[in-house]
């Protein structure tokens, strides 16, 4: 069993809904939502934290971008509007130590985020 929750997650240790799937990334629902949309985006390598991603990571993360957006026209939120954001560090509120991008939606956001 894996340390890590979301190695545990992406290894298919611990149970999530997943949405997307590939060899390098892996999307599933947030287990505690806070949009209608809320999907939680991985890379499979773990790495604890934004800090962390070295050059080799470039093409994973972009391509899991790419992903986020194909989710979200999947989840019909690609017009109205979204949100894809990662937290860093105990300021931002980061719980999970392995590298995720929250892709939220489906209602309006205020900005600054709290
Ligand atoms: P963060 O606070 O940015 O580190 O985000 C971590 C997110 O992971 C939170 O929104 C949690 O609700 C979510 N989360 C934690 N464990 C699980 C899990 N087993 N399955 C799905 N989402 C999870």
């Amino acid at each position: 069993m894996a340390e890590c929750i979301f190695c545990g997650v992406a290894a298919g240790e611990v149970s999530a809904e997943k949405v997307y799937e590939d060899d390098a990334v892996v999307a599933f629902r947030d287990i505690n939502p806070g949009a209608p949309t809320h999907v939680l985006l991985i890379p499979r390598k773990h790495v604890p934290s934004l800090n962390k991603l070295v050059a080799e990571d470039d093409e994973a993360v972009g391509h899991l971008v790419r992903v986020a957006t194909q989710i979200a026209e999947q989840e019909h939120i690609a017009e109205s509007g979204y949100r894809l954001v990662a937290n860093c560090g105990s300021h931002a509120g980061q719980s999970v130590d392995h590298v995720h991008f929250h892709l939220l939606g489906g209602r309006a956001m205020g900005w600054p985020p709290g």
